[in-house]
């Protein structure tokens, strides 16, 4: 018998280095995986369907929506996102801890329904760090730059909705803080009780005879 994963939801707003940190922990840190959103948006260079996301035309989205297929579903930035509940529930059943990098929307939807998942908000560090990560390469006009921001701040003040605060200065650091939070909540009581139920039972009853 194993225990279910745990669901964990990690919002910032773009320009806090969250999707770097996410990729750095599934790679650093095993039974741990990212799920992978439906978008009407269009890809970007590089960005591969069914890896980064699964990319539909609205139709398609809205035939979803219909089917009642998304855990939670939101219009972010003109485009739709979300989550279908297969791209969740067998890997949570499996033992799996998922991560969704979903908005403060989805985060709602999914703390209503699984409100045993946790939120974890990532910050910058400084307005100015904020800022330069969200000039691109100092192209931009600043009047896209300004509605970048905007829209950061936007996300930011949701911060108080999740569980955990975690600032992206130093990346290593911030990674380890992210770690943190799983590995602790891997050991937390009631899922550790179902895993180690034979071990329990072994000790409690002083190993048999002699006990
Ligand atoms: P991007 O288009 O830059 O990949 O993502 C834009 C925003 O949409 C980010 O804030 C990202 O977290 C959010 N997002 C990505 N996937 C989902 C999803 O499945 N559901 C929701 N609600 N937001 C999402």
């Amino acid at each position: 018998m194993h225990a279910h994963g745990c669901l964990y939801i990690v919002a910032a707003p773009s320009g806090a280095g969250k999707t770097s940190l996410v990729r750095a922990l599934i790679e650093s840190t095993p039974g741990v995986e990212v799920s992978v959103s439906h978008t009407t948006r269009a890809p970007r260079p590089g960005e591969v369907d069914g890896v980064h996301y699964h990319f539909v035309d609205v139709a398609r989205f809205e035939a979803l929506i219909a089917a009642g297929r998304f855990l939670e579903h939101a219009r972010v930035f003109d485009h739709y996102y979300g989550t279908t509940r297969e791209a969740v529930a067998a890997r949570l059943a499996a033992g799996c801890d998922v991560i969704l990098e979903i908005d403060w929307q989805g985060a709602r939807q999914v703390r209503a329904a699984l409100p045993g998942s946790e939120g974890v908000f990532i910050l910058p560090p400084s307005v100015e760090a904020l800022r330069t990560r969200l000039t691109g390469r100092g192209q931009d006009a600043p009047a896209l730059v300004e509605r970048r921001m905007r829209d950061a701040v936007a996300e930011m003040s949701h911060h108080a909705e999740f569980d955990y605060l975690v600032i992206n200065d130093d990346f290593a650091t911030a990674l380890g803080e992210l770690r943190a939070i799983l590995i602790a909540h891997r050991q937390r009581h009631a899922a550790q009780r179902v895993r180690h139920a034979a071990l329990l039972e072994a000790l409690l009853s002083g190993g048999g005879a002699g006990g």
